[in-house]
This record gives structure tokens, sequence and C-alpha cells, in this order.
């Protein structure tokens, strides 16, 4: 099986060679700490969490790196707006980084650095690009010294992003200061002089920080040596961040930087980016105090990390439903197997080996999880027909394979891996909240419906039973009768089994 990706650096999708044979070095920028993290953030460390998944599936000895930007001019904003110390600030949004995103299913990566740890080869990194001629010093208002990158000295600048360094225009509109001090506009900080109550480390140049590019350099090569295999992030990094990264590092070292550059596309709302500064974002926390993670998760992978997803509660919706869906087939597969474990086997079904195929080959193309969630339509509408005569044996074999496919696409895609009673469960729960939300007048109209509906069934008036379960039905609401008495939950509606992706 060919993996390929598409390179940002190429603009082309390419088969994937690692630089050293079985090794991949995998480095993907983290999150300034100093907020809850928002959808966007989610997308992105999903996709690349997804990708090292099946990095490490297809059988690369992997090493994952994503680093936390733990000091900048935000994070030393909101520390002083809140009065408390820089460190104090970053370690609580740090920590609820890490809730976040496991509650989102996403594995730690192998390493995650902060750019506090790593001043020491921040430091000498600066040093090398000055003494090789691509930057220079200038005095600071503060007392010390910065350092420039200076831009004309790299003949590959713009490179990856495909801006020429002679279009000064190109660069007018973008994280770029007019300050005179530079050569040239697009120049950019690699050491910061301190300004008074800054965090500040003792430098060639006097007390000061490092910018912001430069740390990425720094704590990837680090970790991962001169040149590693690939970089990634959301699509807004490519320019000037990335390219930055490229300028510095192979200023500083004569050698190629990454060799596979990998973006993320944007989650927007109303086809507007979702961005902090445009105030016009949800955090993680906000999403998943509605709905479900696994929906959350599922949503954002139907459609392929390289495009624009639009997120509204109405996708929410239909991704919590079609979870919901599976989990319920999971569930009722379980226990048919809880009950005939012993006599469930025969050989693996057609269904089956040709949706793993179709699933391994579709997420070896670029990491394509649509078409991996495509895949498993059929496995499901199979599962589907099987639960009906579970005690057919042929259907028993089907059951069990298709059960056991998605315990390897759960790991996977991290999707469908929990005890499905329990998700299945869950979002059911979350879904009569949001319905019948607790002490509303239509809670307590569905409730009084369902204790006439029971004490009709008693007195054995099945006419109002049956009125009652169609009212019931109008209300948005099903009646299950079971050995332990009657419940109700909200209709949901056949989803099909199927599992689409866009
Ligand atoms: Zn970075």
């Amino acid at each position: 099986m060919t993996f390929r990706l598409y390179n940002t650096l190429t603009r082309r999708k390419e088969a994937f060679e690692p630089r050293e044979p079985g090794k991949v070095g995998m480095y993907v920028c983290g999150v300034t700490v100093y907020d809850y993290c928002h959808v966007g953030h989610a997308r992105c460390y999903i996709a690349f969490d997804v990708m090292q998944r099946v990095i490490r599936k297809l059988g690369y000895d992997l090493t994952y790196v994503r680093n936390f930007t733990d000091v900048d001019d935000k994070i030393i904003k909101r520390a002083n707006e809140r009065g408390v110390a820089v460190n104090e600030l970053t370690d609580r949004y740090i920590a609820a980084f890490h809730e976040d995103l496991d509650r989102l299913d996403c594995q730690r990566p192998d390493k995650e650095p902060r750019v506090t740890g790593h001043i020491e080869e921040i430091v000498a990194l600066v040093e090398q690009i000055l003494a090789r001629g691509h930057a220079y010093v200038v005095d600071s208002e503060f007392g010390g010294q910065d350092v420039f990158f200076s831009i004309d000295s790299f003949p590959g600048y713009g490179k990856l992003s495909g801006r020429r360094v002679e279009d000064n225009q190109a660069f007018a509109s973008d994280r770029v200061s007019d300050d005179p001090r530079k050569q040239h506009p697009a120049d950019f900080a690699l050491w910061k002089a301190a300004k008074p109550d800054e965090p500040s480390w003792d430098s060639p140049w006097g007390v000061g920080r490092p910018g912001w590019h430069i740390e990425c350099s720094a704590m990837s090569m680090h970790q991962l040596g001169t040149t590693f295999d690939i970089h990634g992030g959301g699509a807004d990094l490519v320019f000037p961040h990335h390219e930055n990264e490229i300028a510095q590092s192979e200023a500083a070292t004569h050698s190629p930087f990454c060799r596979y550059w990998l973006h993320n596309g944007f989650v927007t709302i109303d086809s507007e980016k979702m961005a902090k500064s445009l105030g016009n974002f949800f955090t993680i926390r906000d999403v998943l105090a509605t709905y479900h993670p696994q929906a959350l998760r599922y949503f954002l992978l139907t459609t392929h990390y390289q495009h624009g997803i639009n997120f509204s509660d109405k996708a929410l919706e239909e991704s919590t439903r079609r979870v919901l869906s599976v989990y319920e087939k999971l569930a009722a597969a379980d226990e048919v197997l809880g009950r005939r474990a012993a006599v469930a086997t025969g050989a693996e079904p057609e269904v089956v080996t040709t949706a793993r195929a179709q699933i391994l080959e579709a997420l070896a193309d670029d990491f394509h999880t649509p078409r991996a969630l495509a895949a498993l339509s059929e496995p499901i509408r199979a599962l589907s027909v099987a639960l009906h005569k579970p005690k057919v044996a042929a259907n028993l074999a089907i059951v069990r394979s298709v059960r056991a496919l998605f315990v390897e696409v759960g790991e996977l895609l991290g999707v469908f891996q929990h005890r499905p009673v329990d998700i299945a469960d869950a979002i059911l729960d979350g879904i009569r909240l949001r319905l019948f939300p607790v002490g509303s007048e239509r809670l307590a109209e569905i409730e009084t419906m369902v204790e006439e509906r029971v004490a009709a069934r008693s007195a054995r008036d099945w006419a109002k039973a049956d009125e009652l379960r169609g009212r019931l039905a109008a209300c948005g609401v099903e009646i299950r009768d079971g050995a332990d008495g009657t419940t109700w939950r909200p209709l949901v509606g056949e989803v099909d089994g199927a599992i689409e992706g866009s």
C-alpha cells in the first residue's frame, strides 16, 4: 500500500519516504497557553492525532512532538490583567488543554516541550544564525538588544507560502510590523530585549526573550534532528510562522529543515474563520457542555483535514444521531456476543474484509477520514440485518466480525472505541436534556402522558394506550415497553446505519 500525503512545500500529493527507513519524526505547532482552546484547535489536534495513529499503524516508529508556547505578549498581558504569575497562568491552561483533548480522545504526543524549558537551545540557534550572517542586532529602547532575521539573506524565502521577497506589498497586510530598525518589512525578531516586568533570560544581547518563530525551530530540531520528516499545523501558520521557521533553520544549519509540510483547514461559522481574534469562536468546553465528545470528534472527521469545515448546531445534531445509531448497534452486538460468544466462530465475511482494506487505503491516501468513515456503511448495514436473526450461525459470524472491525477502526480514528452501552446512554441523556430540559413544561407534559399510558395499560385500555403512544410520538418521544416496565426516550429516528463523509 502506498502511503501518500499532500505536501504544502511541493504543492502536490507525494509518496511518503522517511528520512531514515522505518522512522518518522513529526512536529506539530501547539497552542499559546493563555486561554481555553476553541473548536478550531480541536480540529487541528484531532486531525494530527489521526495522522499519528495511522503512521504508527503503517509500521513506522514515530516520534510525535507538539510544543506549548508558554511565554508571549498575549500571555504576559493576560497574567498582568489577572494579577497572577506567568507560569501560574500557563500551567493552568496547559492542564485545561490536556483535559479538553483527553476528552476528545486525542492521545498525548511523545514529547510536549515548553519554550521556557528550551531557552538555551534558542539562544544557541540565534547565535548560529548570526554567525552565518543571516541576522542583525539592533538596539532596543528597553536597554538591551533585539536580533532580527534578514530575509534578504536567505534566497529560499517564500518557498513554502509562494510569496516573493521583492513584492513588499505581499507582506503589508500580514503580521509584520513597520519597525524602522528593520532592513526589510518582513524581517522578524529572533530575540527581543525584555520590557520592564517581563519574564526574561540572560543572553549575549542582554536580558530578553525569544521571538515567536524561533521556538519551533529550536524545539523541533532539538527533539528530532536537523532534518526531520513531517511538520504540521493550521493553514494560518504557513505564513509567516512556517516560512520563517524554514528560513531561520536552514540558514543556521545549511541543511533541509523539514521534508513534508501538512496543514489543516479552518473551522468556519457562517463561512467565516473561527478565531479568537474575530470573537466568533466556541471553546471546546462550551461545545462539550452540549454535545458528546465522540459526536464532536466524529463531526470533525467527516471532512478531509485540508478542507474548511462549517460548524453548526444542525451538523452537530446530525453527527450526534449518527454516532448514537452506531453505538446502539454495537451495544446490541455486545449483548448478543455476551450470550453467544462461544459459538461465534467462522470465517470473516467479505463485507468486513473489503471494508478494512478500503479504510486502510483511504487513511494511507493523505489521511482521508471521510472515505474511511464511508467505508463503514456496508458493515453497519450488514450488522443491522444480522442482529435481526442473531441465532443463525452466518449472522453471528457477521456480528462478531463487524464488532471486531470497529475495535480496529476505533484505534485508528479515535471514535467508536468506548463501551457502546455507556456512550449510547450518555448521548441519549444529552439529547433528552436538549429537547426536554429539566423543569420545563415540555418535560412535565411528557411525564404526565407516560404515566397516563402506564395507567391505561394496567387497566387494559389498549385503545387509550395506543392513542397516547401516538401523541407522544408526535411530541418526539418513543415509548419502550420492556420486562422492567415502560421507559421513554427521544425519538431519534432511523439513521439507516450509514456513515457518510463529505
Ligand atoms: Zn510553531
